[in-house]
């Protein structure tokens, strides 16, 4: 492993962060280092920290131990990323025989120098109670491998000599802290502490000597490692499926998408993480033993579970019986989960509520790695904990076995309040879970429909004609919102293209729940002399391209079964055409006439249908001298035409998007045309 350490980087950080101590750079600097790399730390793993002094407010010199804060990443930390806490008082509770969680972390914030603090690290008594400067902790992957072999202290032995301390698991807390302080204290000469079953601790008097330890640590057990001979995994025989990972992702990602709905009453995505060696993993027999054991370090259990569902599907000769298939293979999870919860709380007597018992990842014969959460974000961490978990499970198996933690452990950790507390209880967003498909979606109302689902929670297909436009609009929607935007450059009156990006939609997310079917264009001509080609094509812009958009949407929405909806953006033309606008206005009623037409056949399967009937608002389909002629003509200023309705007000594509969002939301309400213009009774549906 490579030693990242730079001398004129140090310095640099010295200096941007010069408005705190220098030891705070320093420890923000081989923070960042040791949380860039995967195999050291992955989302939000690990902890580091620096004892300093600092005067108080009474110009008093303190001690005080900067540790990092819950919520921060090492990567990414800044100095508000490592709370002050006044070390003095952190070091007397060690005298105490025992202390809660719920004292540890009221002990910890009410001696914080800064009440605005994030919560110090679960670990915090473990950083104060060992005496060095700089410490550091990580969960690298080869430290995993030898922290979770069965006689991992023989190998530590061989590995490290007696430079590493071995500390038997114990939860993080108070004990842990303890616990780790005393083997310390047994051999002063240790550089760091390997923590069975969990991770490993380094220490030094510099940022520098800290960090070097533990680059040299994980280097000696790489090697350790390299040493073995990697076992093969044999191949699984029978029936493992052989149709392409597309095609199977495909087929089973709407099924896994409405299970888990009915299952928990909430949207998921759900996502194929692409690797041959997790498809070469998942397609093995070694796998349904390998990845049932646990996870490769306590805290990962909060975000995989401890163990995944594994798949190998047989029946590919209906929607229907795939669908059954995964249902009783997940019904078997369940009880199985149920059963670990039940088996757990009894025996430890503890007052706990089960969480829900759908797994996050799974591994499909054929296919690999697939991962399941509420939000792209969810199934982006699971699938890069897996990744790396299959690689120490792995690699553990080589070297000699793999011996995580025991189910009763885990469930300490899974119903640990402090770890619960790490995945946020801030209120979910209204469409967190759902994904929206919105063509004509890099101006107007696309554009802006898109970005107030996104600010909803939702997450994008994007679809447009123009790429350029299309980028900078899903770029920008990116820059403000964590949800998945995915931009497809296309032409919704190509049929093929448009049935082909539903694959590209279930490919990203797994499935749909929002069709808004908005791309149009308005075209002009006396209705008695317009050429029939220019009619035609009209139809296949304004009518035929939202029809099969629609048909394809309720495809996946009858796989996925929970529901769906349908959002066209009909106009009032529909209802009060304008002279000579015959092309645009034909189509338009069709629309309408569609829009009911979903509602009635298929409202049985809970899918709705409905559209919004806006007039004037200021989009590219109003050319500024078709506006100008349009005032005119009624003897009009350009924006007191915009005005000229019962209400007086311009009506923009804002408030357009606000009314699809309406419609998405308002679940008893189908075949319904929402007018938003502003009022204009002779436009008003009757
Ligand atoms: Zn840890």
């Amino acid at each position: 492993m490579e030693n990242k350490w730079k001398d004129s980087s140090a310095q640099a950080a010295i200096e941007k962060y010069s408005d705190v101590h220098e030891d705070i750079a320093l420890r923000i600097y081989t923070s960042r280092l040791i949380g860039a790399d995967p195999a050291l730390v992955l989302h939000g793993g690990g902890n580091t920290s620096v004892k300093s002094r600092t005067k108080n407010k009474v110009n008093e010199e303190v001690d005080v131990l900067y540790v990092k804060g819950s919520g921060w990443d090492l990567d990414t930390i800044e100095p508000p990323g490592l709370p002050g806490v006044l070390l003095d008082h952190l070091i007397k509770l060690r005298d105490l025989d025992s202390l809660s969680d719920e004292d540890m972390v009221n002990e910890q914030r009410t001696h914080l120098l800064d009440a605005n603090s994030p919560n110090p690290s679960v670990e915090t008594l473990l950083h104060a109670f060992l005496p060095h400067k700089f410490i550091d902790h990580s969960h690298a992957d080869a430290s995993l491998v030898i922290a979770n072999q069965p006689d991992a202290e023989k190998t530590c032995q061989k590995i490290f000599g007696n430079t590493i301390g071995i500390v038997p698991y114990i939860m993080p807390g108070f004990a842990l802290a303890k616990a780790a302080a005393e083997v310390y204290e047994k051999d002063k000469n240790v550089e760091g502490l390997m923590l069975i079953n969990h991770g490993l601790f380094t220490f030094g008097s510099t940022a520098k000597e800290s960090y070097d330890r533990h680059i040299h640590a994980v280097t000696l057990a790489e090697e350790y490692i390299a040493k073995k001979q990697p076992k093969a995994f044999t191949p699984l025989e029978g029936p493992a499926i052989n149709e392409g990972e597309k095609k199977i992702f495909n087929a089973l990602a709407p099924i896994l998408r409405g299970l888990y709905g009915q299952k928990s009453g909430k949207s998921w995505v759900v996502c194929h993480r692409k690797s041959e060696k997790a498809k070469a993993f998942a397609s093995s027999e070694e796998c349904s033993t390998w990845s049932q054991v646990g996870t490769a370090t306590p805290d990962h259990v909060i975000r995989t579970k401890q163990k995944p569902l594994l798949l190998n599907l047989k029946q590919w000769q209906s929607v229907d019986l795939l669908r059954d298939e995964v249902a009783s293979a997940l019904e078997t999870y369940y009880k199985n989960y149920h059963q670990y919860f039940k088996l757990n709380k009894d025996a430890k007597g503890v007052d706990k509520t089960e969480l829900d018992p759908l797994p996050r990842v799974l591994l499909v014969a054929g296919l690999g790695l697939v991962t399941i959460g509420k939000t792209i974000k969810e199934t982006k961490i699971a699938a890069d904990i897996y990744l790396h978990t299959i690689d120490i499970i792995h690699k553990s198996f080589s070297v000699g076995d793999y011996a995580p933690l025991k189910s009763d452990d885990l469930f300490d950790m899974e119903y640990w309040s402090l770890e619960q507390a790490k995945l946020g209880k801030s209120k979910a967003s209204v469409l967190q879970g759902k994904v929206a498909y919105i063509t004509g979606a890099a101006s107007g109302i696309g554009l802006a429909t898109a970005k107030l689902f996104a600010e909803q929670g939702a997450n994008l297909y994007l679809a447009d004609l123009s790429e350029d436009k299309l980028n900078k609009a899903a770029d920008m929607i990116r820059g403000k919102h964590k949800v998945g935007v995915t931009a497809q450059v296309l032409n919704v009156v190509d049929e093929n293209a448009v049935r082909e990006s539903f694959a590209e939609v279930v490919a990203n997310y797994g499935g749909v729940d929002f069709l808004i079917s908005n791309a149009g264009n308005a075209m002009q001509g006396a209705i008695g002399e317009i050429e029939l080609k220019v009619l035609r094509q009209s139809f296949e812009l304004n009518f035929f391209a939202h029809q099969i958009l629609a048909s394809e949407a309720v495809r996946l929405f009858l796989i996925q079964k929970t529901g769906g909806v349908l959002l066209f953006n009909a106009s009032k033309a529909a209802f009060n055409p304008g002279k000579d606008f015959g092309p645009y206005a034909l189509p338009k009623a069709a629309i309408v006439a569609l829009t009911k037409q979903y509602a009635l056949d298929y409202g049985q399967f809970g899918i709705r249908s409905n559209a919004i009937n806006a007039d004037r608002i200021r989009t590219a389909l109003f050319a500024e001298e078709v506006v100008k002629e349009r005032a005119a003509a009624r003897g009009l200023s350009a924006d007191d035409y915009f005005k000229s309705n019962l209400l007086q007000q311009e009506v923009f594509d804002t408030d357009v998007a606000q009314g699809f969002l309406n419609l998405a939301l308002a679940e008893k309400t189908t075949g319904s045309i929402l007018t938003i213009d502003g009022g204009n009774i002779a436009a008003s549906p009757r």
